[in-house]
């Protein structure tokens, strides 16, 4: 998935996402890109949250909404990421076998990115400095 996350003069948000689909997945199988919620999610009173990584995951705890609503209740754009990421990695061990990764910016234009295993990294534009941002991850 690329995910993109975006504010205008204006401070209104907005984003999107692709999905490369899922390896050798099941005919007719939809993943959590294209389910609002999901994959993506925008509340323009509060800020935006993008994923990438197993969908399946993702669907499970709603994580881009989960990541908002988090947000609205007064937590930073990094923590609200970390605390979807842990929803996920705390039902067991599974999470050793996938990746999942969350961007997230709010109203101030603050972001936050967290993931499951090392290896993740966003491109940043801000401030006229565009900057690759290596993403801390959970699984030290
Ligand atoms: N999230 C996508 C899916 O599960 C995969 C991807 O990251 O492109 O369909």
């Amino acid at each position: 998935t690329i995910g993109m996350l975006c504010m205008d003069k204006n401070g209104d948000i907005a984003g999107a996402c692709s999905t490369s689909g899922l390896a050798y997945k099941m005919k007719g199988r939809v993943g959590d890109s294209p389910i609002i919620g999901s994959g993506l999610f925008i509340d323009n009173e509060v800020g935006g949250a993008v994923a990438t990584g197993l969908g399946e995951e993702v669907v499970k705890t709603v994580g881009s909404f989960l990541i908002v609503e988090l947000m609205r209740q007064g937590k930073t754009p990094q923590e609200a990421c970390e605390e979807a990421i842990k929803r996920i990695t705390s039902k067991g061990d599974d999470y050793k076998d996938f990746q999942i990764a969350y961007i997230a910016m709010n109203k101030a234009g603050e972001t936050g990115a967290y993931c499951i295993h090392k290896g993740f990294a966003m491109m940043k534009y801000q401030d006229d400095k565009n900057e690759r941002v290596e993403v801390d991850y959970f699984n030290k």
